[in-house]
């Protein structure tokens, strides 16, 4: 018998084991893939460092003292990873980081910079629930919508504004109005308006961070879970391999495979978990001369500008030794909730398609290498009614003692909330035991 089994070894699952072991619990985790990490995955060539999925994560203070206290050093980016951009009309135009810069930027229109200065006064909610497109064109105008928060939500859940639940998508700025009846104030109030932490990765990439923390736990590669049954205190795991019992179980995976795996429990509540959105999204990774990347981040690119690139990071601007010297990385994303075709175009296309618009944007003529991963379902998303998840959770949990459920679709999706998360959930085990 397993103490505790945890299902699905993402970054939620082996953050959860790691600080289960590390308190002498006994874990195993199954995991479906032949390797862990999930949507973790790091590419080794030709002398690039390649992310095919999460890039870096903005570490807070538990962050980074939790991926200390494994015993691996992160690395922080570089200080020009603050300069931003967004393609607008031909251009790149520098994100303005300060009042005084916001002012003077045209990014926004003098009528778009002032609807966002009276957004103090701006009316109040009328609906039970917005979306993000209702609260943000409500509060800030039309235009700081398009310009700034699309694109950068499309840089976090790859996302549709006017389906996004302000609520639960962005609920820090929600919950500002709900305190301070303004998001500035209550921002100013907070000190708020900066980001919570650093950027951070490791010096050979994510995935380097997956491989320290799966080490020395027990994990069932190539075991994906077909089934969890009960049977008197006990649950029955049933994998491709084996059955194996567990008094505790905690479930990572996605929210498709978990209406997939607790289908006999639980029926009713666990096929509402197969509706939750999945945005696809593709990330190609280019290697390409020195000399035609300003300093930065990357840019975003708003819909209304055409173009079918949702963003790109200057990758080997943010960390070093991600290209040969000579040559520079970039990160360029395509696809998303507003564009989900462009998951199933070719790859051929997919590329022309890249380099087309990164001549156009970026000047660039050759391509050194290139990298194509498709994820059919990358992130999830808290689109509007996405709070019922919460109560579906709590409803399994209650039914079913010992059973608990995380994941990147409930309690934020980044992989800096999924490794905060895991703390909780670690608790809740040991409160369970
Ligand atoms: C392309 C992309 C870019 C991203 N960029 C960033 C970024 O820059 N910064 C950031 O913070 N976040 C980013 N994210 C989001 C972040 O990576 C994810 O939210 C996070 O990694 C999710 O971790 P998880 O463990 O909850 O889920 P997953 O990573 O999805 O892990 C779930 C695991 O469960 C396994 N599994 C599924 N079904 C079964 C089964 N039946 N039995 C056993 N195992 C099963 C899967 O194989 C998988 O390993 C990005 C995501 C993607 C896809």
């Amino acid at each position: 018998m397993i103490d505790v089994a945890v299902v699905g070894g993402g970054i939620s699952g082996l953050s959860v084991a790691y600080r289960l072991k590390a308190e002498g619990i006994k874990v195993k985790v199954f995991e479906r893939e032949d390797q862990p990490g999930g949507s973790v995955r790091t590419l080794k060539i030709k002398g690039y460092i390649c992310e095919l999925g999460p890039q870096t994560v903005l570490a807070d203070k538990e962050v980074t003292e939790f991926i200390k206290s494994t015993g691996i050093e992160p690395v922080f980016a570089s200080e020009e990873s603050k300069i931003r951009y967004i393609y607008k009309g031909g251009k790149l135009i520098p994100v303005p980081l300060s009042p005084v810069s916001f002012l003077t930027s045209p990014l926004l229109s003098l009528k778009g910079k002032l609807c966002v200065l009276a957004e103090p006064i701006a009316r109040k909610r009328t609906k039970e629930e917005e979306s993000v497109a209702e609260f943000v064109k409500r509060r800030f105008g039309e235009e700081f919508l398009e310009n700034i928060v699309a694109p950068f939500l499309s840089g976090v859940y790859a996302g549709d504004p006017e389906r996004l639940s302000v609520k639960y998508a962005v609920k820090r700025v929600y919950e500002l109005e709900e305190k301070f009846g303004s998001v500035i104030k209550g921002a100013i109030k907070l000190k708020a308006l900066g980001p919570r932490g650093r950027l951070i990765s490791f010096r050979e990439g994510f995935y380097q961070f997956i491989e320290h923390l799966s080490q020395n736990l027990d994990i069932e590669l190539g075991s994906p879970v077909l089934n969890i049954t009960k049977k008197e205190d006990k649950y029955i795991i049933t994998t491709s391999k084996d059955k194996y019992e567990a008094k505790i179980v905690v479930l990572a995976v996605p929210s498709y495979s978990l209406a997939y795996i607790l289908r006999s429990l639980y029926p009713s509540v666990a096929e509402e978990f197969d509706k939750i959105e999945y945005a696809p999204l593709v990330v190609i990774n280019l290697g390409v001369e020195k000399g035609n990347i300003p300093p930065g981040f990357g840019f975003l690119i708003p819909r209304k500008e055409g173009k079918r690139i949702l963003g790109v990071i200057f990758s080997s601007h943010l960390f070093p030794g991600r290209s040969p010297e000579d040559k520079e990385l970039l990160t360029v994303y395509i696809g998303g909730a507003t564009d989900p075709e462009a998951v199933e175009l070719e790859e051929d296309e997919l590329l022309k398609t890249v380099k087309e618009e990164l001549r156009e944007i970026l000047g660039i003529e050759n391509i050194d290498f290139h990298h194509i991963k498709k994820w059919r379902k990358a992130i999830p998303q808290y689109n509007l009614g996405h709070g019922r998840y919460y109560e579906l959770r709590d409803d399994i949990e209650n039914n079913f003692k010992g059973i608990i459920i995380t994941g990147n679709f409930l309690d934020g999706v980044s992989m800096a909330d999924c490794i905060r998360n895991s703390k909780r959930i670690a608790e809740k085990v040991k409160a369970l035991k």
